[in-house]
């Protein structure tokens, strides 16, 4: 066992952000920040330093309602504009999203640990999001049919579905926000958000930040927990759609609440991303992409490259690789420089991954790179690479959502396969071979929305995200959340008459 390293401590006392850049511990709806119908609120906590940033309301049903009501009465005006109204709106929205990019960056690892260089990267990516969706919606929204019946002209429609409810996680606060809001706003909808309630504080700033730049109503956010507000967004009569990023269990709720309305669904769920490395592959170039693609955003990403299935002939080899790799991590607070690897969001959290080790190890497991905590305050948890796993055991089933690989063996490519399959879960996955007939072999054999080969975690606007069986459905990015959140319709001119 390689022993954890050190957490690099900023020697700059200043805080990441000010007390007056945060958001006031109220709701955004209608176009500006309305106090709560209730007093109670939440906390919300630096995971660094464990300390409160700030508060935030404890939402109720009666503080949804008001905000539909904003989101029900916008809705006529905003989906009569045409496609280019709409893009140069969101054409604006990114623009300004960009102009503050360094205050909500410093925003977002305030509330979230996560090293600064992340948090912009999640910035840049909101930005391009907003832009790719401003270009998409002018294309998409043609309308398009034809003669398809003897005096009768077929014309196909792409409308708005409505009241979109949204709920989202607090791994990337700001940028799930915009992978749901940005094809929305584009297709003509309005929206009524509810952010993680750890997370609530970049999303109130970019609601406040772009509240000029489109019509009152259109996008509210309504703070608070997921069994009140994401409860009520779920099963509101006035709401015609539901998006939830977050967690399998949370997606069921959001489904069974819905279905009482037939409203739509739209989830994005939980991962557990096999990645095969064959006897033929770069194993020095698996390890490398490993260094990011699992530990990036302290593993906290539905996509991680978190469950290794290696030729049993090439196992110890990677494992050295990929232990050499994890081992030159930097972890520490969010502004330091050099800093990778932040804490784990919260104290629940960080009881949550340290109880998966813990089990993991007690079941046989040895860890050869981390395997618990580094030293507080902060919830750090040591990058891990846990070897001699279990066939089955819970760690290679359930998402840790943490800094931690495991690394199991497989003989031959039929056991691969089955055992890539052999998980709830089906988001991504990824294949390393130098093999040509493997490499397209094997994607199509993988149940996963998204299967990279040679390669992992890599990602464009332009493609789409989501998951299959227990990862859910539905795809946020590219041209098919347009889709999703649009609704068909077929006019037929009889022009005989
Ligand atoms: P979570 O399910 O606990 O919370 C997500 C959101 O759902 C929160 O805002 C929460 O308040 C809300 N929620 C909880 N119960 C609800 C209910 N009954 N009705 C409506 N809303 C409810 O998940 P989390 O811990 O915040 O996020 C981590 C999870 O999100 C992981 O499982 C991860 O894989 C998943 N995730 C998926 C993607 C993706 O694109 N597939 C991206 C990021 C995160």
């Amino acid at each position: 066992t390689t022993a954890p390293g050190k957490v690099l401590r900023s020697a700059d006392s200043r805080p990441l952000c000010s007390e007056s850049d945060l958001p006031p511990s109220r709701h955004f709806i209608d176009g500006g920040y309305v106090g709560s119908t209730s007093s109670r609120v939440l906390d919300v906590v630096d995971p660094c330093s464990e300390r409160v940033l700030c508060h935030t309301p404890d939402g109720t049903a009666e503080d949804v309602d008001r905000a539909v009501a904003a989101a029900v009465t916008a809705k006529a005006s905003w989906a009569r504009l045409v496609p280019k109204d709409r893009s140069d709106a969101l054409h604006a929205i990114a623009n300004r999203v960009e102009a503050h990019g360094d205050l909500l960056a410093r925003m977002e690892a305030a509330n979230t640990g996560k090293p600064l260089a992340v948090a912009q990267d999640d910035i840049a990516g909101t930005v391009d999001t907003f832009r790719f969706m401003a270009g998409a919606v002018r294309a998409a929204t043609s309308m398009a049919g034809g003669d398809y019946l003897d005096d009768h002209l077929s014309v196909i429609q792409r409308e708005p579905v409505g009241v979109v409810g949204v709920v989202t996680p607090w791994n990337y606060p700001l940028m799930m926000a915009a992978w749901k809001i940005a094809p929305i706003l584009a297709a003509g909808n309005t929206c009524v958000l509810k952010p993680s309630e750890q997370t609530p504080v970049t999303t109130l700033k970019f609601a406040e930040l772009v509240a000029d730049l489109i019509p009152a109503g259109v996008l509210n956010i309504v703070t608070g927990r997921g069994d009140v507000v994401g409860a009520r967004l779920s099963s509101h009569p006035a709401i015609d759609l539901v998006a939830l990023t977050g967690s399998v269990n949370s997606g069921r709720a959001v489904a069974r609440a819905a279905a009482e309305g037939l409203k739509r669904v739209h989830l994005e769920l939980g991962g557990k991303a096999p990645v095969l490395i064959f006897e033929d592959a770069d194993l020095a170039a698996a390890a490398e992409t490993l260094r990011t693609a699992s530990f990036w955003n302290s593993g906290q990403e539905c996509g991680a490259a978190c469950r290794v299935l290696v030729h049993e002939s090439v196992a110890d080899r990677f494992v050295e690789h990929l232990v050499r790799e994890a081992a030159s991590l930097t972890a520490g607070e969010p502004a330091v420089d050099g800093v990778e690897i932040g804490p784990v969001v919260s104290k629940a959290h960080f009881d949550r991954v340290r109880g998966y080790l813990e089990r993991a190890q007690r079941d046989g497991a040895r860890a050869a790179l981390g395997g618990g905590a580094l030293d507080g305050p902060g919830y750090f948890v040591a990058p891990t690479v846990l070897v001699d796993v279990r066939e089955g055991a819970e760690i290679t089933r359930e998402e840790v959502f943490g800094p931690v690989v495991t690394v199991e063996t497989f003989r031959d490519e039929e056991e691969a396969v089955r055992r890539a399959n052999d998980v709830p879960y089906g988001l991504s996955a990824s294949v390393w071979t130098e093999n040509a007939r493997r490499s397209h072999e094997l994607p199509a054999r993988i149940d996963a929305g998204t299967v990279w080969v040679n390669s992992h975690l890599a990602l464009a606007n332009e493609v789409p995200r989501g998951g299959f069986k227990g990862s859910g459905y539905g795809r946020d990015l590219s041209i098919y959340a347009l889709d999703d959140y649009s609704r068909t319709k077929h006019v037929m001119h009889n022009h005989a008459r």
